[in-house]
């Protein structure tokens, strides 16, 4: 049984500085060292979960095993520590005031006014020590979405105030992300944002323990001391974030910086262990030694927001440097596609992936792009949404279902081949109840999926309400596609693939979710490894 530790990740000056990044950076220090951590992250919006918000608003939904639609970062602490996230993992202020008002409703503070403090910050502070009193591990990290300053982080800041005075500051450790911009005009780096951002924090009762500086180019000594002095921290807790070419390369760059020492001596535990990152390192070299480049389309409808398929493009690296190849991801808006440009938008490409979607918009596109990538060799992987347009695709031109469509696009189509699912009929509200988390699926033997993943049972995370629809069962694999992968227990078809082509596969599920560096997902490298044949044969 272990006593955690809590390490609180706050960010100030502006969003998007990596708080994500730097998080899951020290979590992985800590774990090459021995030490069991993992991350939470705290988001002070109001909807109970990101699921319900478009990946424009907020990137993409990662869904963990236990179904939980959540921040796109609990992907990075995956993707960096190998070890499975949960519900607990993200808590949004959503989430919190709804268990507030529930209890209210209950009766569970009866005579009293409930409020801010200590009603709410009590239950972020729950929340906040809940997956510490499993006993699993050393090291809790804590990301506080946001910036310090904002009036929705408040509740939080004062939480992580309290939480400081009742566990003691041998328990606790503040790390404050900060931007130190530099000023091509003047020909320096400027302290005041940071100081300004400290300030604000002290002015919540929350003294940071470590600074981690954002910055474009190398502190000096002289602004490090600065930054110490007027932030009242100590000089070795002044770390400096060089902007990386690679997310991978940031454990690295904090290994150099220290900030797993620094953070190790703030919580009074030993940092004899060295940190193991052969494996890391391993991986990072084949990542920026590529010895050969693959050009694969990525088709999608949100395709101008970087975010948006985080995962997938993750896992594309991941892939990548198992295949010591640069993989060159082609975005492609699929309204963009129409029969007459296909040729032209895809037909060099090496592979194609028919990323994950909702609603109408770009449909015809994704259909256009599976029928030529079918007719033409081309490597096709089709996630979820992608793999109901490769089903789409077949019947109206293989089996000529005229007009064949997805009852999300089309209701009212005469081929409905992709239906709403038994256990969605009856739903009417939108948040948290789609076909989420981990399933299990069968896969048959000697198929292009059992080659792929090397054993015949696995377990995928889904997010969907549409499934391929039974009823065409029997047409579809007479005319030769194979169903090679079903849930065991409602016979739900999870994969699709055409055996006469190089590669050729869809799936229900998102493998994406999956990969991480240690790990890298067996559809990607396989996936992959079909683009570069298909380059060599050019
Ligand atoms: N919109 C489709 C469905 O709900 C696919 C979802 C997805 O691609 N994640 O079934």
């Amino acid at each position: 049984m272990k006593k955690a530790k809590y390490v609180f990740v706050t960010g100030g000056v502006t969003s998007s500085l990596g708080k994500g990044i730097i998080a899951a950076s020290l979590a992985k220090l800590l774990q090459a060292r021995g030490y069991s951590s993992t991350i939470q992250k705290f988001d002070p919006y109001i909807n109970v979960d990101p699921g319900t918000m478009n990946p424009y608003e907020h990137g993409e939904c990662y869904v963990t095993n236990d179904g939980a639609e959540t921040d796109l970062d609990l992907g990075h602490y995956e993707r960096f520590l190998n070890i499975p996230t949960s519900q607990a993992n993200n808590v949004t202020t959503g989430r919190i005031y709804q268990t507030v008002i529930d209890n209210e409703r209950e009766g569970k503070y009866l005579g009293k006014t409930v409020q801010v403090i200590p009603h709410i910050t009590d239950e972020i502070k729950r929340r906040m020590l809940l997956l510490g009193e499993s006993g699993e591990y050393d090291v809790i990290i804590t990301e506080l979405g946001g910036t310090v300053g904002d009036i929705e982080s408040l509740p939080y800041v004062e939480a992580v105030r309290q939480l400081r005075w009742e566990l003691g500051t041998d328990d606790t450790c503040v790390i404050h992300l900060t931007l130190v911009p530099y000023l091509k005009a003047a020909g320096e780096l400027k302290t005041k944002p940071t100081q300004h951002s400290v300030k604000g924090l002290q002015e919540l009762g929350v003294q940071p323990d470590i600074l981690v500086c954002r910055t474009e180019h190398k502190l000096t000594p002289e602004i490090r001391k600065k930054v110490a002095l007027f932030c009242n921290v100590n000089r070795n807790a002044v770390i400096e974030s060089i902007d990386v070419e690679s997310i991978y390369e940031v454990p690295l760059v904090m290994l150099k910086e220290k900030l797993d020492k620094v953070t190790l001596a703030k919580l009074r535990l030993s940092a004899k262990n060295e940190p193991d990152l052969d494996k890391w390192k391993d991986f990072l070299f084949k990542l920026s030694h590529p010895k050969a480049e693959v050009n694969i389309g990525l088709v999608g409808k949100y395709v101008e927001l970087q975010d948006a398929y985080k995962s997938i493009s993750e896992a594309f690296n991941h892939a990548g440097s198992v295949n010591e190849c640069n993989v060159n991801v082609v975005s492609i808006q699929s309204e963009s596609l129409s029969e007459e440009n296909i040729e032209d938008r895809i037909g060099q490409l090496d592979g194609v992936l028919v990323a994950p979607g909702f609603g109408d918009r770009g449909i015809e596109g994704k259909i256009d792009t599976i029928k030529y990538l079918r007719e033409n060799n081309i490597p096709f992987f089709g996630i979820c949404l992608g793999m109901q347009c490769a089903v789409i695709e077949y019947g109206r031109n293989v089996l000529g279902l005229k007009n064949a469509h997805s009852v999300e696009m089309n209701p009212k189509t005469k081929f409905p081949v992709i239906d709403l699912m038994e256990g969605q009929k009856k739903i009417k509200n939108k948040g948290g109840t789609m076909r989420l988390g981990a399933y299990a699926c069968d896969i048959e033997k000697g198929s292009l999926a059992s080659k792929v993943y090397g054993k015949n049972a696995i377990q995928e995370r889904h997010r969907h309400r549409y499934e391929f629809n039974n009823d065409y069962l029997d047409q579809y694999k007479k005319s030769g596609m194979v169903m090679s992968g079903i849930n065991p227990d409602n016979n739900l078809v999870e994969i699709i693939e055409l055996p006469n082509h190089p590669f050729f596969i869809g799936v229900q599920f998102h493998p994406e979710l999956k990969s991480t560096v240690d790990n890298p997902h067996p559809l990607f490298v396989k996936f992959v490894r079909a683009a570069l044949d298909k380059s060599k044969e050019a």
